[in-house]
């Protein structure tokens, strides 16, 4: 799994699908943060830093699946919640 395929899944794929990321460099845990605002979408290995360097291009009225199922931040563990209210 490259980075391109972890920014895929988080923008398009199923909670499921995200809670199997794994850092491509170490097999490390994922964690992202984001914020419209600010226009900024970052994916890093919450292991050793690792770092997506795609750019979330496809238009900032579009909301990545990640944030409507678990926030605009989260570590993408076991322990990530389903914060989905719809
Ligand atoms: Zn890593």
């Amino acid at each position: 799994m490259t980075w391109d395929d972890i920014q895929e899944v988080l923008i398009d794929g199923t909670a499921e699908e995200m809670l199997t990321v794994s850092c491509p460099e170490c097999g490390g845990t994922i964690k992202y943060f984001h914020n419209d605002a600010l226009a900024c979408f970052d994916i890093v290995c919450a292991s050793c830093g690792s770092r997506c360097n795609c750019y979330f291009g496809h238009g900032s009225d579009l909301t990545p699946n990640c944030v409507v199922f678990f926030g605009s931040e989260a570590i993408l563990n076991k322990d990530a919640k389903l914060v989905r209210t719809a």
